[in-house]
């Protein structure tokens, strides 16, 4: 893997996610998360690895765009779609069963998604905290603030520096919630 994957990878995501906005009310372009999540990694993680680097852009492209495993696997291979995979969501499922299985899984899945489940936790709690979503109240935001924090106990061990952000980010909010 090289520099130019990674590039190509954003520009992909980019694509995919097209016109897609994040909840928030400014209505924040969807692709700002994936690479939000990258940036985590990168500069709170202290992650160098493309492979991991790669999948944390394309994170989302599975679940929420028309992207085809085929593709992911042509384009950046087999170990990327390996994590991209371990880290969506079967959208056949029912919400609630879907964010259950989300915290059963975080204990088995490999260290590249366990990685990128806690920065895009991070980001994801990040991003409700600094802008709510409208139709959301103070309780929806605390569980789920809760839920990630269940997800990410499930992924611990593998980075201090991203564990720590997490547990600073979402602990300073519960504590006002409640
Ligand atoms: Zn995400």
């Amino acid at each position: 893997m090289n520099l130019s994957k990674f590039t190509e990878a954003a520009l992909f995501a980019a694509r995919k996610h097209g016109a897609q906005k994040r909840k928030g009310k400014s209505g924040m372009p969807y692709i700002n998360h994936p690479l939000d999540v990258a940036d985590i990694l990168c500069r709170i993680g202290g992650i160098e690895d493309l492979t991991v680097l790669i999948a944390a852009v394309l994170h989302d492209t599975l679940e929420d765009t028309d992207t085809t495993p085929e593709e992911i696997g042509g384009l950046f291979g087999e170990e990327v779609l390996s994590i991209v995979k371990e880290v969506s969501d079967d959208r056949s499922l029912p919400r609630r069963e879907r964010k259950l299985l989300q915290i059963e899984h975080a204990p088995h899945l490999s260290l590249g998604a366990k990685l990128i489940k806690i920065a895009d936790k991070i980001s994801n709690v990040r991003d409700i905290i600094g802008e709510t979503p409208e139709d959301w109240n103070d309780s929806m935001v605390a569980e789920y603030i809760r839920f990630a924090r269940k997800v990410v106990d499930g992924a611990r061990g593998v980075n201090r520096k991203l564990e720590d952000c997490f547990d600073k980010v979402s602990g300073m909010q519960l504590e006002n919630l409640e």
